[in-house]
């Protein structure tokens, strides 16, 4: 149970005040539903009115405090369109206050004739005298608190207005309790932090733009608390797993001999390789839980296959699970002669089985008569039961959650746990996301690859690139059509599909068709299997093309504004084509002019298609948070700490934790007890629980 002294922090934020659901909606977007989730977002920006000239100093089009004596009101005769003046002076000259659609009676109570005002707000020239429209802040000189000179600014959504979303941060802040060092003191020497609660007051109390940086010393103090709280949590979710032995998988070693034999190529030493470290882990008594990272087409499915045999073959089952039904089936075509030819049984089950089918593959999978099974989420199901299941792969896990890698490994006697992603992330990433696995990389593809030929060319030459592509497919070749990505709205995403699939039409007719994120499963499902099929020539398609999917016909890939992409996700797509004899091609229209970034993200793509190169160049140029894009399900996502810049923060908290679980595993000491409340103020109550269990 969570502490009741961060009671405070997990309210709902329509417990702050000036908070009601139509605004909490909008904060919910941008930071959280939860007091605390105020908190831990640190302000993007600065407003600095500290800046407090005399009237005749005051320079045009910038930020100024003003101390001004009211000296007469000038209202607008009715039924004009005349704004509302407020005539101002100091002893350097005047200054006009420019009101629209007015209401006089509360320009007369705040601004009283005859009164001296604090104001603040953004100096215009108008007919050689200065005025200032609509002041941001007016305030009384007795008062001088209601003015603030420096205001942090946080992350806004439309209808949300800054001094709204200021008004529940402080709130929020004035609900952060003092709470027990959970951080070694001699550390915090060390580093000069302050405690955790100074620390949130200087980062949500910036006074300069130096001040907004993840460098800044309370900003360092947070993140690490974040960080920390990431790696302690691993931590001990690890170490629960070790503690849960595992089983000894050793066959016979007969039947993966002979698949060796029916494989249609040799292992690469990089598979070599991965297939030694998972051997060993699935021999030994503990429990695997291991990542195997590899690009796209590297052939991380032999390297599944090979290890789902070694468990076959001690008479256990094997499971494997992919994010689609069409991976699903691709799946199966290349597995089964394989299969079929070492004597071992294969079955596979997605969303579309129902009725007396249905029933007769869940008898044969509890049965045992199913030694692989290959299948979607329809996995999870209850419903399904396992004679024995010893291993457990997921392909393509980004796609899945922690919670569904955790529900399928329930369905064995502590089944070993292969997860497999193609989508290479540093090295300090993935100390983060996947800190409770081991992991074995796939560094090489197999030989005979053509490296894909990429070019930027800018989006006026459109018609050239339409050229291209028909001469593409008047060839048989097939062709990836990738529309923009626009992270502010699907909807407008999704016309730009549809108005290049209609631009597209004239010239293509039947075979070019649409793939986008708001059609139903099957609906993709049904699309990308025309254009597998080579029905379709031209696919346009939203982000939403399936990883992993095999078109080896498809030999151009189009990407349209790739400057918004980031460059692990254009890595994912240019995968997507080359796979076959064919020579590929992938072209990236971009928007001219390229920003600096945009043109060096773009020049590493034409420069390299090592995705593990590309991932550590992705998360140098556009730090960690934006690295993993929003599709991405089960990694962590800090807010506090940057791993692109708090690299070696992140590799003191791993040894900080791990240190932590070897002197006091239960969180027993003070300091452990003030580690559980920093576990649950980053709402890692799961790896809290675990403590309870063990
Ligand atoms: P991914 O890592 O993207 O899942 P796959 O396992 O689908 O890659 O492999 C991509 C392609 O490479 C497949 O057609 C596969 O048969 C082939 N392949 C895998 N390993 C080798 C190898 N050692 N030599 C030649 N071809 C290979
Ligand atoms: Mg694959």
């Amino acid at each position: 149970m969570r502490p009741d002294i961060l009671n405070p922090l997990f309210a709902d934020i329509t417990a702050l005040q000036g908070v009601g659901p139509k605004i909490a909606a909008m904060i919910s977007r941008v930071a959280g539903s939860r007091v605390v989730d105020l908190i831990l977002t640190p302000p993007a920006g600065l407003i600095d009115r500290s800046a407090r000239p005399k009237i005749a100093e005051a320079p045009f089009g910038q930020l100024a405090t003003l101390t001004v004596a009211v000296d007469r009101h000038d209202a607008p005769p009715t039924g004009t369109r005349r704004p509302y003046r407020v005539i101002c002076s100091d002893e350097t000259g005047f200054l006009t206050l420019v009101f629209f659609h007015a209401r006089a009676d509360y320009l007369k109570r705040v601004l009283p004739e005859g009164e001296t005002r604090i104001i603040s707000g953004k100096v215009e020239e108008f007919k050689g005298g200065r005025q200032m429209t609509h002041p941001d802040h007016i305030a009384d000189p007795e008062k001088p608190e209601e003015l603030p000179l420096f205001e942090p600014v946080y992350p806004l959504t439309a209808g949300l207005s800054a001094a709204v979303m200021r008004k529940a941060m402080l709130g929020a802040l004035a609900r952060a309790p003092e709470l027990p060092e959970w951080q070694d003191t001699a550390w915090l020497d060390q580093k000069g932090w302050a405690d955790w609660q100074s620390a949130l007051r200087q980062v949500h109390g910036p006074t300069s733009d130096a001040d907004l940086s993840p460098m800044r010393v309370a900003r360092q103090r947070l993140a690490y608390d974040e960080l920390l709280a990431n790696q302690l949590a691993l931590a001990l979710i690890r170490k629960a797993r070790k503690k849960s032995a595992g089983r000894a998988i050793n066959g016979d070693g007969k039947k993966l001999a002979a698949i060796k034999v029916a494989l249609p190529f040799d292992l690469t030493d990089a598979q070599r390789k991965a297939l030694k470290e998972v051997f060993d882990d699935m021999r030994a008594p503990e429990r695997m839980v291991r990542l195997l990272q590899g690009d796209v087409g590297s052939g991380k499915t032999v390297v599944a296959l090979m290890a789902m045999i070694a468990a076959v073959e001690t008479g256990a089952q094997a499971v494997m699970m992919a994010p689609t039904e069409i991976l699903v089936q691709q799946h199966l075509e290349w597995l089964t002669p394989l299969c079929n030819a070492v004597g071992v049984s294969i079955e596979i089950l997605t969303g579309r089985d129902t009725g007396a089918s249905r029933r007769e593959k869940l008898a044969r999978i509890a049965n045992g008569d199913a030694d692989i099974v290959l299948g979607t989420h329809a996995l999870f199901q209850e419903t399904v039961t396992f004679k024995d299941l010893a291993l457990v792969v997921v392909d393509e896990q980004h796609r899945f959650g922690v919670h569904q890698r955790l529900a399928l490994s329930e369905k064995g006697p502590r089944p070993d746990i292969l997860v497999m992603t193609a989508t290479p992330i540093p090295r300090t990433l993935a100390l983060t996301a996947y800190g409770d696995m081991e992991v074995s990389a796939i560094t090489e593809k197999p030989p005979g690859r053509k490296p894909v030929d990429t070019r930027t060319i800018p989006l006026n030459r459109l018609d050239d690139v339409v050229a291209a592509v028909k001469r593409a497919a008047d060839k048989g070749d097939q062709v990836y059509w990738v529309c923009p990505l626009v992270e502010e709205s699907e909807l407008i995403e999704l016309t730009a599909a549809e108005d290049r699939f209609e631009a597209l039409k004239p010239a293509f007719g039947d075979s070019v068709g649409l793939v986008h994120g708001r059609m139903s499963g099957a609906e993709k499902d049904a699309v990308m299997e025309r254009f597998h099929e080579g029905a379709l020539s031209v696919l346009i398609a939203t982000t939403v093309i399936e990883v992993g999917v095999n078109a080896p016909n498809a030999t151009v890939m189009v990407i349209e504004h790739a400057e918004r992409f980031g460059l692990a996700q254009l890595h994912q797509l240019r995968g997507r084509v080359g796979r076959g004899e064919k020579p590929a091609s992938c072209l990236l229209l971009y928007k001219h002019p390229l920003g600096e970034t945009a043109k060096a993200r773009l020049q590493i793509l034409r420069e390299t298609e090592d995705g593990f190169r590309i991932a550590e160049e992705d998360m140098r140029l556009r730090g960690a948070g934006d690295l993993l894009g929003a599709a991405q399900s089960g990694f962590p996502r800090f807010r506090l700490a940057d791993v692109a810049v708090h690299g070696d923060l992140l590799a003191a908290a791993r040894d900080d934790a791990k240190l932590i679980i070897e002197r006091d595993a239960g969180l027993e000491t003070d300091r452990g007890k003030a580690l559980r409340i920093l576990l649950y103020l980053f709402s890692r109550d799961d790896a809290v629980k675990l403590l309870r269990a063990g």
